[in-house]
């Protein structure tokens, strides 16, 4: 195997091997690590589709990921998936009408984000060990409501690693706010923050960069790294389940081997649809990457127009974790369809950065033809909802419903027949007010959290996730609130 190394997106010659680009998370520069290459796997499909999650982790992570030893690797995999899941087949889809569901929910904290952070804790550690990292770890992170969380369950009490989390103190949901309070570890911290998640976002990168905290916190036995989707260990664990999908397809007999299908991702921060455009350039035949955003549309505007411009209104909606202005991961692609042009992914990030927009160029335009973009208001995402559970007695979160929505919209400006799967990214037990908005006509004002779980157990009879039950039940542990000035004494005092 190769050995394929990660560079900076804004610098050439900033480059790192994977294990070391994990433990560093964000580039000095600010850029994003990059694969110099996508890896090109040959794919033998017919017999693939006997494998398990874990057996088509392996190829991909190490492809990637190639200065670890498939031992290591091997470790990982088995230690991220496991009895932590509540399904066997770790990412099962589900056939709903004509599209099929991904469902990405079924790990510790019922979102998508524990398909990458169960195991980037593993992949962490044994980064540190590889490059002989004598100081702990300090994981930074600003979530949107379901990053912190499952980064917290990753993380906590992994030796020689502290984690602490930043969150928007009335943008994420009761659940996710009491699945983060309620959060164990000695390693664990949480703050609420007075601003949004772009704010806190903004804030985190910066204290990254800030080479006197950096150094200050290196005199006491620290070094950053970032748990967030702009860390490649992330992106990467992502990949595998997009190639799953399709093996469970052909494995069903729903498509042929060779055939095409679409994948529609809700989408906020760019990592999950990323990912499937690289599994895309890894062979793995995907037609369009359908991106589906809510009401906070930036990046719609994107694709159809060429501009981004987050000189916008902020909107608070149902599916908070799409509630972005500035979508990280965007960086890496801007990067691809400029050819791999640090240069020019500088300049484009330091517009945005300085003037809150930047244009792309025509021939990046061109390149973005794999991709097609769509939103949905409050209003269609809830009758999404509804629609599926009155026709097909199958429950959906917001997030999920924005893309499905998105995609009904598409099909039927298109007629693209194209087997399309619709990335579930949680259980809709993290957002019970809104479903029980979306499906219940009865109890329209019910705003409570706990009575929304009840209605919803009662209209659907789905079980109550242990989740759910855990965050409603378990003893409160931290909550203070700060503003985004204190954020870095609050970094150092936490550590003292
Ligand atoms: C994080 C998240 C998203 C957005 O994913 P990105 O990778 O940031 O684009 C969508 N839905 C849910 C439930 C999430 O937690």
């Amino acid at each position: 195997m190769t050995e394929l190394f990660y560079r900076s997106s804004r610098n050439p010659y900033d480059r790192l091997t994977a294990s070391q680009a994990i433990l560093k998370g964000i580039a000095d520069d600010g850029g994003l690590y990059v694969p110099e290459t996508i890896p090109k796997l040959s794919f033998d499909w017919e017999t693939m589709t006997t494998w398990t999650y874990q057996d088509l982790a392996l190829p991909i992570l190490s492809a990637f990921l190639s200065d670890y030893s498939e031992e290591e690797l091997k470790e990982c995999i088995q230690a991220a998936y496991d009895a932590k899941f509540d399904d066997e087949r770790i990412a099962p889809i589900v056939e709903v009408g004509q599209e099929y569901f991904l469902e990405l929910f079924h790990g510790n904290t019922i979102a998508f984000k524990d398909m990458a952070l169960s195991i980037l804790p593993y992949l962490m550690t044994k980064a540190a060990k590889k490059n002989h990292i004598d100081k702990e770890i300090l994981i930074l992170t600003a979530t949107s409501g379901d990053t912190g969380k499952a980064a917290m369950a990753g993380f906590a009490n992994v030796p020689k690693t502290n984690i602490i989390v930043f969150y928007p103190k009335d943008g994420v949901s009761m659940i996710q706010e009491r699945q983060m309070i309620t959060q164990e570890g000695d390693n664990t911290f949480v703050y609420s923050i007075k601003g949004n998640f772009d704010d806190a976002q903004t804030k985190v990168k910066q204290l990254f960069l800030d080479q006197d905290l950096v150094a200050e916190l290196s005199e006491k036995g620290y070094q950053f790294s970032s748990a967030n989707s702009i860390n490649i260990g992330r992106l990467v664990p992502q990949i595998v389940y997009y190639f799953y999908a399709y093996l469970q397809l052909l494995k069903r007999k729903n498509i042929k081997v060779g055939d095409s299908i679409n994948v529609t991702v809700p989408t906020g921060n760019f990592g999950n649809i990323l990912a499937a455009y690289y599994a895309k350039q890894m062979g793995l035949p995907i037609n369009k990457l359908i991106c589906a955003s809510n009401k906070n549309n930036v990046l719609v505007d994107f694709f159809n127009e060429g501009t981004y411009d987050r000189r916008r209104d902020f909107f608070v909606t149902s599916s908070p974790s799409m509630d972005i202005l500035v979508s990280s991961n965007l960086e890496r692609l801007l990067y691809d369809i400029s050819g791999q042009d640090t240069a020019t992914t500088k300049n484009l990030m330091a517009s945005l950065s300085t003037q809150g927009v930047y244009n792309i160029t025509d021939a990046m335009k061109t390149k973005l033809s794999d991709f097609v973009a769509g939103q949905a208001d409050e209003e269609e995402t809830a009758k999404e909802i509804a629609r599926l559970f009155d026709s097909y007695d199958y429950l959906i979160d917001p997030h999920t419903a924005v893309a499905s929505a998105v995609y009904h919209k598409y099909q039927a400006e298109t007629g693209d027949t194209t087997p399309t799967v619709i990335v579930s990214t949680a259980s809709p037990y993290k957002f019970p007010s809104s479903i029980v908005r979306a499906i219940d006509s009865v109890h329209q004002e019910k705003t409570d959290d706990v009575d929304a779980i009840i209605t919803i157990n009662e209209l659907s009879k789905i079980d109550i996730p242990q989740a759910v039950k855990t965050a409603l039940t378990a003893p409160i542990r931290h909550q203070k609130t700060v503003t985004i000035e204190e954020m870095r004494s609050v970094v150092v005092d936490t550590l003292s």
